[in-house]
Parts: structure tokens; sequence; C-alpha cells
């Protein structure tokens, strides 16, 4: 493990390495230190600390569960595999754990609004409900396209009290409203937080979202200590921007004995250009403020990118991320649209669990390798959301696999 002490990064200039750093115009670096600043000292402030707890405990229902899949283990005859149970969280993904430390931050700025972009509205909702929940206003920016996709979130955020605002420029889809968001935030950062979705953007924030999901990691050694006796062998997550992978992983990063494994999708094939495999296919650059690998065009704009699932469908990755896949101490993976949606229906079918097909990606990889592993060794998910949100895709965009007619 080379002895690198990963828990020490970033530096305090928030590199990774050479990941990480903050490219962003002058005006905003004010911002953003009064953001490093405030998440320095709420590290140690035991009034944010409990309010924190709390919530966790009480509004999102941690701890999440370390489910034993027995059905599937037992079916694949090799590891035995057990899902952290991020599903089960209020609002029903990952997404809460960090939404709510960044909102309860943005309250400690005595800021009035939180806001943000969403591309299939995942983000804007688990934001709108912990605004909700703290206090605060919340703002969402949101492609027009991707308003008709995804109706249901955007009534779900108003209901919840946010503002949509639609974008109309260029595609109208996630691109043009990280724009549109960035621009009203220049505006208004003295009243508003900006509240990033991901372990990307400029530091502080790939550092603080992974402070937040750090929680998951923390149950998960608990947990095994508690059924198992041991550490895990391996853990495994999918990857969009890291978050959920980086919340699994953080509190074992210097723990040799656990093996880790972030799984990118290949969409259509690494071939046919349809995926986003960043850390696989990718190469360095600049992207959202932050130094990370990147999937680029020749003339190095950020590539088109696509995934079934819509939470892994962005062309970066989360510093800390590029920085673990060089040093090797993660090793990442792909899977693709189909063995997604055969892990989706194959997970519904033996164990009663309907999973994101983000967390599908993940899963797709643990059945794959759990056959060529011993029944003594111990594989840990990151089941990192429910898949009702899939079901009708599924259903329309693999009959043959939903419906049981092939594999
Ligand atoms: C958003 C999302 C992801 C991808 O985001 P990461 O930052 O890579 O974790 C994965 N799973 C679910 C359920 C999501 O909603």
């Amino acid at each position: 493990m080379n002895n690198v002490k990963y828990k020490s990064l970033p530096d305090n200039k928030g590199f990774y390495g050479n990941f990480g750093g903050s490219f962003v115009p002058p005006m905003l670096e004010k911002a953003l230190q009064e953001v490093a600043q405030a998440f320095q000292e709420i590290k140690n402030d035991s009034s944010f600390q409990e309010e924190y707890a709390r919530l966790l405990k009480d509004f999102v229902g941690r701890p999440s569960p370390l489910y034993h899949a027995r059905n599937l283990s037992k079916e694949l005859g090799g590891a035995q595999i057990y899902f952290k149970r991020e599903d089960l969280n209020h609002t029903g993904a990952h997404k809460i754990n960090h939404c709510l430390g960044e909102a309860l931050l943005a309250k400690r700025l005595g800021k009035k609004k939180v806001m943000a972009e969403t591309g299939a509205g995942q983000h804007g909702v688990a934001l709108a409900t912990a605004a909700a929940v703290v206090g605060l206003e919340c703002e969402i920016h949101m492609g027009e396209i991707d308003i008709v996709k995804q109706a249901d979130n955007v009534k779900r955020m108003r209901l919840l009290g946010a503002k949509v605002v639609p974008v109309s420029a260029g595609g109208r889809s996630l691109k043009e409203a990280v724009d549109s968001a960035f621009g009203v935030y220049i505006q208004e950062y003295e009243t508003t937080f900006f509240a990033i979705g991901s372990v990307v953007g400029p530091h502080p924030y790939p550092e603080m979202v992974a402070y937040f999901q750090s929680i998951i990691g923390r149950e998960v050694r608990q947990q095994a200590q508690e059924k198992l006796g041991r550490l895990p062998d391996i853990l495994i997550a999918c990857v969009g921007g890291g978050s959920n992978a980086l919340g699994l992983f953080y509190d074992f990063l210097e723990e040799e004995s656990v093996s880790l494994v972030g799984v990118e999708p290949s969409g259509k094939g690494l071939e046919s250009g349809k995926h986003a495999a960043t850390l696989t296919m990718g190469k360095p650059g600049v992207l959202h403020g932050m130094q990370t690998y990147v999937l680029q065009t020749e003339t190095g704009e950020a590539a088109q990118v696509h995934s079934i699932a819509s939470g892994l469908d962005y062309p970066g990755i989360g510093p800390f991320h590029s920085f673990l896949k060089e040093s090797g101490r993660v090793k990442y993976v792909s899977a693709d649209d189909r063995e997604a949606a055969s892990a989706f229906v194959r997970t519904s079918l033996c164990e009663g669990i309907v999973p994101a097909l983000e967390s599908s990606h993940a899963l797709a990889y643990a059945y794959r390798l759990a056959s060529t592993l011993k029944p003594e060794q111990i594989i840990v998910v990151n089941m990192s959301g429910r898949g009702d949100k899939d079901i009708d895709f599924v259903a329309q965009e693999f009959p043959e696999i939903a419906f049981g007619l092939g594999n």
C-alpha cells in the first residue's frame, strides 16, 4: 500500500497529489474560503455534530442495516455478499447524508438559501428535503428537457418548497443547468450556499462531501465487527461523481486487508463511445473547478456521456478517485447497461430488493466476482439507492430481461 497517509489528504490547497485544487474565477475565491473555514470549524463543534447526528438518526433513519444477501450468496456459490442499505434512508438514497450536512453548514453561515443544479432530479430532491427540515429556501436549476423527463421529481421538489428554475439555453440539460446555477450564485453568494451533489468541484467540496458521507464506512466497520467479528475482504460501490463510493471506502483507506473496488458505467460498451467510464477511458484535465480525470473530445471539451443510470452519466469524477486510481489503492472496473439491468432484475427476484440502476452496476460486478471466491470471503456492496424510479425504464428498454424471457 506504499504507506500513503490517505486520510491526511487533501493538502491545505485541496490537492490530492496532482488532482483537486480550486480553479474558479477570482471573485468566488472568497466565498469558497468562507465555506472551507466553516467546514474546518464544524469538525470540532459539538453543537453542529449533535444536530447532524440527531437528524441522521431520527430523520434519515441511520444506521442503515448491513444485510446478508443469503439467497444470492448461495445461488452464486462463492463469497458471502452483504448489502449496505443506503436505499432504506429517508428519500431512498445516500445523497441525503451530505445534503443535510451542507444545509446545516449553510444555516450556520447565516445563509438564507441553498442552491444547486440537478440532472435527473435526485440531488434536487435530497437538497429540497434537507432545506425543508433545516429551514432554508431552496433553488434548483434544471434543464427544460430534464424537467419534462423527470416530472415527478419536479413536483416533489416544489411540494417541499423549492423553487425550480427551468433552463432553456443550449441543450437544455444538466450542463446548461450548471452554468445557470453558477451564474446566479456569483451574484448572490453572500446570502446563498451552493450545495454540490457529489465529491466534485473546487476545494473544499470534494473533501467536505466525503466527510459527510464517511458515516457509511464507519457504520460498516462497526456492523461487520458485531455480525462477523472481523472486517470485510472487499468493498464495492458504483462511481458517478464518487460520493457513495468514497463514503463507503473512506474509513478503510489505510486498512491494508480490505480491497476497494469502484465500478464505472461502460454504457453501451467502452468502444462505442457511449459510456461514462471516466477513469477507465478519460485523461487528466480541468472540469467544474477541479483538476481530475475527464472524458474529453479531441479538442479537450468535456465529452457527451451515456449510462442507463442517470446518476452515473458525468464526464468527470471526484479528484480523490483520480488519486486513488493512480496510487493503485482502489481498483476501478466497469459494468455495462445490460449487466446493470440484469443485476437490477436478479436482485429484485432473489432478494426482494429493487436496487437503483446506479447501485446495480456495483451489484453486477459483485455477482461476477463472488462466484470466483470462497464461501468464507466477505463482500460488502453499497446499495446506494432504491430502484422504484427505474422500474418503468427497465421494463421498457429491457423487456426480455425484465419479464424473465432471457438474460
Ligand atoms: C446520485 C447517485 C449515485 C451517483 O453519485 P455518486 O456521487 O457517485 O455516489 C449513485 N447511486 C444513487 C442511488 C444516486 O442517486
